[in-house]
């Protein structure tokens, strides 16, 4: 067996229908148990041995994982990755016209599980073994604000991980080989006392709204500060305000402000590092104007960097080698993603390969040509890794 005769295999029909029905079934992050149970059902029927997990039910009820598991030889185990859940915005209905498939989740990143269960279902039918295992993994929580990671982080937690994975959403002709960081803040500046008219005001007390003009400040300093410190392929690190809110009526003085935003940061660093930072620059606002300032920082997924040697690199490369006669463009990213779960918590080499286009626009699309090329890179980098057991092994 080799990896032409797999390419051969793959079917754009297949590809077009199984897209389709999981784009025209809703998944907004924290709702996503029919979508994952149609997933399942059809891993399943493609002969996969396939475990729903409700680890995260607690506080996650509407949230499954799933692990399904194409057994072969003693060799590593290649782990395709990929989540179910959709921002909530509201999009079209799905259609699919000349070739194109439209609507939520048809970008990010129902396309991506689409292409992970046709390369199982090629390699099940045409009867290759494996010198190792193919691992696909599947789950909700991705989307920020409502999921942080939950999903995957829980699997990891429970030892269902490859020896590698690669996330099927991103790129197909670049490889993101560096990752910032990102963490959300909200920040909630409060006086003592009621909303009172301006002219009522106690002597001296603070203004929260002006409080809060100080501190979006001295953030932005900081920012001007990191924008000086260059981060070869994803930019400088970054703070960025988001929301600024305070105030019900023109002559009254408030009790609160609110500041929201993201903190974007280097790999290097962490979570931790950007909470002591934050701690520093609220109490030290607080004690100077008598308020109290409530911090509410928050991990998004943590920052990564791929050694030159990291061995989701190779195997990608090698793959686009294969299928695109030429390597990955090297690039670097801002937006966070789960390659930071795979390689921090669990520990394992992994990166992104996806297709598609306006992911959380309006008009998310894929084509499936772009499904069909995504199979044919998944197959190419299974040949590499775990690889193909010769015949009559
Ligand atoms: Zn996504």
């Amino acid at each position: 067996m080799q990896l032409g005769e797999l390419l051969g295999r793959i079917s754009a029909q297949r590809l077009q229908d199984l897209a389709l029905s999981l784009v025209q079934i809703p998944s907004p992050t924290g709702d996503s148990v029919q979508v994952t149970e149609h997933y399942a059902d059809y891993l399943r029927r493609i002969g996969l041995e396939v475990e729903l997990r409700y680890d995260v039910a607690d506080r996650f009820p509407k949230s499954p994982s799933l692990a399904a598991r194409l057994r072969g030889g003693p060799g590593p185990t290649l782990q395709l990755d990929g989540h179910l859940d959709t921002i909530p915005a509201e999009h079209a209905a799905p259609y699919c016209r000349d070739g194109i498939i439209h609507g939520r989740g048809a970008t990010d990143m129902k396309s991506g599980l689409t292409a992970m269960a046709e390369a199982a279902r090629v390699l099940m039918e045409s009867g290759a073994r494996l010198k190792g295992n193919l691992l696909l993994t599947a789950h909700g929580l991705h989307e920020a604000p409502t999921g942080r990671g939950e999903g995957l982080s829980a699997l990891v937690a429970h030892g269902i991980h490859g020896d590698m994975a690669i996330v099927t959403e991103g790129r197909i002709r670049e490889l993101e080989v560096v990752g910032l960081g990102q963490s959300t803040f909200e920040i909630v500046i409060r006086r003592e006392g009621e909303v009172v008219h301006e002219l009522q005001a106690p002597p001296g007390a603070p203004h929260p709204i002006l409080v809060g003009h100080e501190l979006v400040g001295r953030l932005l300093e900081r920012n001007a500060e990191l924008a000086r410190v260059d981060i070869p392929l994803t930019g400088p690190e970054s703070i960025f305000i988001g929301i600024f809110e305070g105030g019900d009526f023109y002559n009254r003085l408030p009790t609160t402000c609110r500041i929201m935003g993201t903190r974007r940061y280097a790999p290097e660093k962490s979570h931790r590092d950007i909470q002591r930072e934050f701690e520093e620059l609220v109490d030290e606002m607080a004690r100077k104007h008598h308020v109290t300032i409530s911090l509410d920082l928050r991990k998004t997924r943590e920052g990564y960097r791929m050694a030159e040697d990291n061995l989701a690199r190779c195997v990608l490369q090698a793959a686009a080698r294969d299928i695109l006669g030429q390597p990955l463009v090297e690039v670097g990213q801002r937006s966070v993603g789960d390659v930071s779960i795979l390689t921090r918590e669990a520990g394992i080499p992994a990166g992104y390969l996806g297709v598609g286009h306006g992911a959380h626009s309006s008009n998310e699309h894929v084509s499936v040509d772009e499904l069909v090329l995504l199979t044919r890179m998944l197959l190419a980098a299974i040949c590499h890794y775990p690889g193909l057991a010769e015949a009559g092994n």
